[in-house]
């Protein structure tokens, strides 16, 4: 029996991906393994760091493929170690037991430090019936959380609000999750369609990068933070328990420190319930890569250290607000799990995978303990 592995980097569209291939090399009658004849490393190009990472990997195994977001300039670099495919298009391979459903894929935003566009192509959306069809044999067999994916699911073409309408009246009982939204795309339509859908989550992950307007400018994201905070203000009042992330990069070329304190100041007013806090790492090819005024690693990592020092400080009082709270969630291993607004939790007990109603009892610094009712 041949055995294959899969390694993966970077995003949840890329996790659905390799779902998909690892679907196709099982019907190919592969076993999955940890001493494999063949291996598939699944790249992200988004971060220098994941890139290096899949390099090393590469290096360690005999037959290794590589797929998923490269760049041009690296193919060479791979190519002595590793087979280079590109990924065919996947949405028609069904993953067993997943829950992932892309929905659209590329992305015409252009953000000066990003390779997506280049990598991935324009946007993609998938019609809304292959997504339902699917949604709805997940859900048949027993999916119980379904996560909507795209690099920017509210630019869906055939109107995503709709598309929630119509998944959360499959009947079942099952939450619906998205990722990811770019917040000028932000529209009234989609805040109701969380507020209002019982099986659409509370959970709203809303990249900002930077809080200071000339560093938006230079990252080409299309809002001012002034914009960006009268958004995030109207999701938390008209959402009820509403937990928003969102995504940041710190040392970003020109960063002043008057323009990183604008961050610190943004986190001080929105509370975030989480930051994926990143260093910025240049992309060959992209704009920001050429700009001036690169910050230092050490600078970077001084900046990292404070936003997430602050983040702890606000998630923790944040989670304490919730104690003596009742709440569903859902427990996958280990007694751990996620609210419906996905804090993680941890439980008194439940077997894998099942909804259970929890008293919360504890708040820790990223998530919090609860008891099962
Ligand atoms: S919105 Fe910007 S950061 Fe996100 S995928 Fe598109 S270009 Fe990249």
């Amino acid at each position: 029996m041949k055995k294959y592995k899969i390694i993966t980097y970077g995003c949840l569209a890329n996790h659905s991906d390799s779902e998909r291939i690892a679907k196709k090399l099982e019907d190919q009658g592969y076993l999955k393994s940890e001493n494999p004849d063949l291996v598939i490393i699944n790249i992200c190009s988004i971060r220098q760091a994941a890139v290096d990472r899949a390099f090393a990997q590469a290096k360690k195994y005999k037959n290794v493929i590589v797929t998923g977001c490269l760049l041009k300039s690296d193919y060479d670099k791979f190519t002595k170690y590793a087979k280079i495919v590109k990924k065919e298009n996947l949405f028609s391979v069904k993953p067993k037991n997943s829950c992932l459903i892309p929905i659209m894929t590329g992305c015409n935003n252009f953000c000066s430090y990003c390779v997506v566009p280049y990598t991935r192509g324009r946007e993609y959306s998938r019609p809304p019936k292959e997504i339902i069809d699917e949604a709805k044999l997940f859900i048949n067999n027993g999916a119980k959380e379904i996560w909507l994916l795209g690099q920017n699911v509210n630019s869906y073409k055939y109107d995503f609000p709709k598309l929630l309408y119509k998944i959360n009246s499959i009947p079942g009982d099952f939450w619906i999750r998205f990722l990811s939204s770019h917040p000028k795309d932000m529209g009234n339509d989609l805040i109701k369609s969380i507020r209002d859908l019982p099986k659409v989550t509370e959970y709203i992950n809303l990249a900002v990068q930077s809080g200071d307007n000339e560093i938006l400018k230079k990252m080409n994201r299309n809002y001012s933070i002034e914009e960006y905070k009268k958004l995030a203000l109207k999701i938390k009042r008209e959402i009820p328990n509403v937990c928003l992330s969102t995504d940041i990069i710190v040392g970003f070329p020109g960063e002043t420190k008057k323009a990183f304190q604008n961050t610190v100041k943004l986190f001080k007013e929105i509370e975030f319930d989480m930051a994926y806090i990143s260093k910025y790492s240049p992309r060959p090819g992209t704009l920001a890569s050429k700009m001036k005024n690169q910050i230092t690693f050490e600078e970077k990592s001084r900046r990292y250290s404070e936003l997430n020092n602050l983040l702890k400080k606000i998630s923790l009082k944040r989670n304490k607000q919730l104690i003596g709270q009742e709440t569903r969630a859902l427990i996958n291993n280990n007694f751990i799990g996620k609210t419906k607004n996905f804090k993680t939790i941890k439980v008194n007990g439940s077997s894998n995978n099942s909804f259970v109603d929890v008293k919360i009892t504890k708040a820790l610094i990223w998530g919090l303990s609860g008891k099962i009712k």
